[in-house]
Parts: structure tokens; sequence; C-alpha cells
């Protein structure tokens, strides 16, 4: 982590009385902990930040202390802002429609995407941190400022989800020496787990049970991909963000190089979820398509032509797997 670069992004939070804090768009574990880890570290300082999510708080994430504080996005920045703060977020589009027509310029970025293009006025991006809550950690560290075991709970929460439970590539001895610093903050690992991967709810289960049953098997089986129907919500009772987790059902095949996940609006919109298991960089077919994220999990989103764009997609796939033959 850039040393100077990080004071900057110190002083400018720090100079800031109610910073408005956003996220991205269908948060995950990260971009909740995130959020909150720094509302916390921020409010410990006497400081009175704003925490805005489209959509607010998703039930499986209440658990975090203080996520009470989440509210949905505004019409506009909130009047007392004085500093505009994006976490976890890889694209400016990705704070979604609303914020995409204020003209405030976004102040800081804090983020671990490499495709991030570093769309704020100060950008801390650090993509050898697999989560956005352990680049936090860092800079509150470097900061002196307190880490409360509620904070520390907020991050251990990230960096956990983020890194699949500290199995994906990018887990590293310093990840793990973050985490350990967490649980000696106060963070409790087994109580965090529970909430984040033994706490899927019924009709979680169901869609995923529907999803699994769409399995296809490509390009010599190293490659496979599930389906999303928009009736699958319906059939399940579940909701957009129940999706989560469920790509990994095809990444643990075995000899499988590349897992992805079409999810299909009504409105003939496509999102896409890819995974690699290393070899393929899987960031850079999404960026080809306008999408983005790492390496080994990356999304795009299309509006429309979603069959013609899946197809698309698994070209691209079909692709960076033989040129892995090659
Ligand atoms: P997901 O498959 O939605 O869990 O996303 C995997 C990773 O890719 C996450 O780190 C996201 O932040 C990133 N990502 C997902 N969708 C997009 C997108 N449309 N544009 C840029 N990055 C994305
Ligand atoms: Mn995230
Ligand atoms: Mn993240």
């Amino acid at each position: 982590m850039d040393k100077a670069l990080a004071q900057k992004v110190i002083d400018r939070l720090a100079s800031a009385k109610s910073p408005a804090l956003f996220t991205h768009l269908r948060p995950d574990g990260d971009a909740y902990g995130s959020l909150l880890g720094l509302a916390h570290a921020l409010k410990d300082r006497g400081q009175t930040p704003t925490l805005h999510v489209e959509g607010g708080m998703i039930p499986m994430y209440r658990f975090l202390p203080g996520s009470e504080l989440v509210q949905d996005v505004p019409d506009q920045l909130p009047a007392k802002a004085d500093a505009f703060v994006v976490l976890d977020t890889s694209t400016r589009e990705r704070v979604g429609k609303k914020t995409a027509e204020w003209r405030q310029p976004v102040d800081l970025v804090i983020d671990h995407h490499v495709s991030n293009p570093g769309f704020g006025t100060l950008n801390l991006i650090v993509p050898e941190i697999p989560a956005t809550a352990g680049v936090l950690f860092r800079l509150f560290e470097m900061a002196g400022w307190k880490i409360s075991p509620a904070a520390a709970t907020c991050l251990y929460a990230g960096l956990s989800t983020d890194t699949g439970s500290f199995r994906y590539r990018g887990t590293d001895s310093q990840t793990l020496r973050i985490a350990a610093s967490l649980v000696e903050l106060g963070a409790d690992p087994s109580e965090i787990a529970k909430h984040c991967y033994l706490s899927i709810t019924p009709e979680r289960y169901q869609l995923k049970k529907l999803t699994v049953e769409t399995l296809s098997l490509k390009d010599n089986k190293k490659s496979g991909f599930l389906t999303i129907k928009p009736d699958f919500y319906s059939k399940s009772g579940a909701k957009s963000e129940d999706t989560e987790g469920i790509i990994e059902e095809v990444t643990s095949i075995q000899g499988l190089e590349v897992a992805s996940l079409f999810e299909f609006s009504k409105d003939g919109g496509l999102r896409v979820s890819l995974r690699s298991k290393g070899r393929v960089d899987v960031n850079a077919i999404a960026s080809f398509f306008g999408g983005g994220g790492h390496r080994a999990a990356a999304g795009i989103r299309f509006s429309k032509d979603g069959e013609k764009n899946r197809d698309l997609v698994l070209a691209a796939i079909s692709q960076a797997i033989a040129r892995l033959e090659a």
C-alpha cells in the first residue's frame, strides 16, 4: 500500500465531519462490512457519517453491528455531506442509477478491484489485499484509529466473504495476519461464519436447487454454466441477493477452469458472474464486455440482448480455455 497516498486518504477522511459513505449495487459481505467498518471507526472519532446502499440493508447482513444505520440512496447527496466516499466499487456506474446524475464528484474511492479506473478525486486501490475491509484495516492501523469489536466484526465479515472463507487465490499471509488482528480486536470467526455461511433461508435454498439443476458443462468439462430464469424468483420466493454463492457450486467441480452464471431479467437484461480457478483471467473476459472485477471473480451486466450476449461470453470462455490447451 502506497504510504503517502494512504496518508492523504486518512487526512481527507479525518477532515470530513459528515462524510456520506456508499458502496456498490447488489452489495456483498465486503460491501456492507467495509461500509459499516468505516462508519464505526469514524463514529468512534466523533464524526457523523451517513451510510447509503441502493435498496438499503439486506436481511442476511443485518447481524452486522450498526446495520440499522444503513439507508437507501437518497435522491441527492445529503446537504450536510462534506465528503462523497465510495467503497468496494469497481466503477462509477456500480454506485447505482440514482447517483449517476449527481453533479458532485466522488471525493474518495477505497477499493481493491484491479479493474477500478480510479473514478474519484483521490483513489486508494489496493489489489494485493483481497477485500476492501482489509484495505480499511491497514488504513486504520496506519492512522492509529481505534478499531472497536463492532468495527472488527464488520471488517472480518468483509474479509472472510470476499476470500470465500480464506480459500481463494489472493489469500496470503498478510490476509491471515489481518484476520488474526481482527479476531484479537473482538471479531468472533465462528459466530460470523454462522451468519454468513450457515443461515441460508429455505427460499434461498430453493433458488439454489432450481439453479443447480440447469448446469451445463462445456469445453471438455473445463467450463460450466448455470442459468437463472426470471420465474425462478416466483417459484422459490427468493430475492435477487439470494444468488450470492450459488456459482461456487460449479467452481467446486473437479477439473473445471471457469464457472459462469447467467441471470436473465424479465426486461431482456442479463447479469453474468464469472469465476476462475486461477489459470484463466476472467477479469479480462469481463472487461472486454464492459464489466470487471478480479482475475478469479468478475461480473458483467448487459441491459439487453441477454441470449445473444450469453452466447458471446460463452464463446470468449471457450477461446480462453482453448488458449490454455494450445
Ligand atoms: P459477482 O459475480 O457479482 O459476485 O462479482 C464478482 C466480482 O466482479 C466482484 O468483485 C464485483 O465487484 C465484480 N463485478 C461484478 N459485476 C460487475 C460489473 N458489471 N462491472 C464491474 N465489476 C463487476
Ligand atoms: Mn463487493
Ligand atoms: Mn470486495
